[in-house]
Order: C-alpha cells, then structure tokens, then sequence
C-alpha cells in the first residue's frame, strides 16, 4: 500500500517541493491526519463498487483514502495550480479524474452521468472549503442528482445548524432546507490541529443520506421554503408578526393568518424556531391556496 499523502512531513516535502504557497481565499486547509481520514471515510459507508464525487481535492490528502475505498473518485478543484501536485500524487490511483472547475459552475448532473455510468451507488465526500460550504451542500442537496447521501467535513457552527432541532438557537432555514431532503447527523467533531494551516473555527463532519422521500408532503415546495424563511426572518418576532411582515399582501391578510393557525392549533405567539417541519408543511399547505 502506498504511503499516505497526509502525514505532516509528507504534506510539507510535497508542499515544498512545488513551491506551493496556500490561498487563503479558496479555504485550503489540508488535512495532515490519516487516522481523520480513515474516519471520514468509514462514514461514507464504501464498497468496491461506489462512486465518489470529491470536492476540492487538495494535494490529494482525502483523495487517495476515497480511491483505496470506492469503484471510482471524480474530483472538482477550482485551483489550476494543483494539476502537477495531483498527476504525481494521485499516479497510483487510475481511478481518480480530476476536474479543474468551480463547482459552483460546474454541470454536476452530467458529469455524474458521463462519470458514473453503470454505478448505481454514488456518494459525496469531502473536505469542504469554508467559504462556501453552504452554497455546495445546498447544490447537492436540492440538486436532484442521483446520490446516496454526502459525508463532509465543514465548521462546526454550519454542522449544528443543519443538525438542529426545532426549539434551539441553532435551528433554523438551513435546518429546514437540509433536513426536508436528507437525515442529517454530526459523526464527529474534528480539533483544528489536523490541518494545514489551521483553521480559525472549530470543524466537524457532517453525514447526509437523502430520503426516499422528503420528509413532510407539500403542495408547493418553493412556497414551503418561503413560509419557513418568513417565519424566521426576525427570531425575536412572533410567529403571527413574521408572517404578515413576510408574505406577499400578508398585512392585509392578518385575520385570515389568525384562523388557519387556529385551525392548526398553532399558537400564533409562538416562534417560528419552535414549529416542526410538520408544522411548517401543514402551515404552507393551508396558506397556499390563500396566497396564489
Ligand atoms: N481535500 C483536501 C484535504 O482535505 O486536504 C483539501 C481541502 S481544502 C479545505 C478545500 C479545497 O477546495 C482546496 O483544494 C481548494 O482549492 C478547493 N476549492 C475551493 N473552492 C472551490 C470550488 N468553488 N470548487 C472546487 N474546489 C474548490
């Protein structure tokens, strides 16, 4: 077996080697722990027959763990830089194509086509950079592409919104959005002396698995996500207060509000952080036809 890319020596020679200097701007922290590693890549739940979408793969550090473990790793990295680093790092890993684009931009649903045909098991491992964590989880995560679930490592601060429960400082729009599409759950918490440079905030890997179904039944999931979005839009307000501030026309809508919460027995001085994805479903179910 090959030895591994990410012990701190190892990072260092490679870095030094090439002369790579770290862009703070792209969120490149490396990771320099095989054992965190092994970990994130235990979550993914592998077989020889998995494929695997990376992002951002770095000098290769999570790559070459995900390429031992899966039929085949195809890796977005914006940082053009990194191409001579991979072609060495990554030689003894044919399985392994590395896409030098923005992720952001990228055609994920026709890259995965093209990458993955006759692989039935697809699933999204990384080591996110920061700055963008939430815009590419949301990409996944409402993209409607054919994958298993993600395992990602992100700031701990993201980790517990998405994890969130209704009732707590932490839940919220990005609870909701995530948590209607997928189970979400934190597999561990992660010191910043595992990367390279270190990371101001604390870090944690984030395991998602999408549902056969989304979690609650709507009628219209754009005015669902906009309910849920009005009624956190001032934490401090009441749940009756966000909605006629919110809505479209909702002013003049008031008394009408009053009775389809009534009607659901949701008290209208309420919080929007307390209701339930349940809740918010049967709420913009109701309110839909009033408001189209
Ligand atoms: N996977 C490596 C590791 O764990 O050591 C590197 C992880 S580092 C936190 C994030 C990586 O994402 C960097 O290699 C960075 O260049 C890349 N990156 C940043 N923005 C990106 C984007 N929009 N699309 C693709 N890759 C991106």
């Amino acid at each position: 077996m090959q030895k591994d890319i990410a012990t701190p020596i190892r990072t260092k020679a490679i870095l030094n080697r090439y002369g790579f200097s770290f862009k703070k701007s792209l969120g490149q922290n490396f990771l320099i722990d095989p054992n965190i590693l092994r970990n994130i890549t235990d979550t993914a739940d592998l077989t020889e027959e998995s494929g695997v979408v990376e992002i951002g793969p770095g000098i290769g550090a999570l790559t070459e763990h995900l390429a031992r473990r899966s039929k085949k790793v195809v890796a977005f990295e914006i940082d053009k830089r990194l191409a001579p680093i991979l072609k060495d790092t990554l030689a003894p890993y044919p399985n392994v194509n590395v896409i030098y684009e923005d992720v952001l931009k990228a055609d994920v649903g026709k890259v995965l086509e093209t990458e993955f045909a006759g692989i039935n098991d697809i699933m999204v491992v990384a080591n996110l950079p920061y700055y963008v964590t939430t815009p590419i989880i949301l990409k996944f995560v409402t993209g409607l592409y054919p994958i298993r679930g993600m395992v990602v490592m992100l700031q701990k601060e993201v980790a517990d919104r998405i994890s969130a429960v209704p009732g707590t400082k932490n839940y919220g729009t990005l609870s909701i959005a995530i948590q209607y599409y997928m189970t979400a759950e934190v597999a561990m918490i992660v010191p910043k002396t595992v990367f390279m440079p270190q990371p101001n905030v604390d870090s944690a890997v984030v395991k998602l698995v999408k549902r056969d179904k989304p979690k609650v039944e709507v009628k219209d999931e754009a005015f669902f996500f906009q309910v849920a979005k009005a009624s956190f839009a001032q934490r401090r307000k009441t749940l009756i207060n966000n909605l006629t501030a919110g809505l479209p026309g909702g002013k003049d809508k008031k008394e009408t509000l009053l009775s389809v919460l009534e009607q659901l027995k949701i008290e209208p001085s309420r919080r929007g952080e307390t209701l339930s994805l349940e809740e918010f479903a049967a709420l913009s179910n109701a309110l839909f036809p009033i408001f189209h």
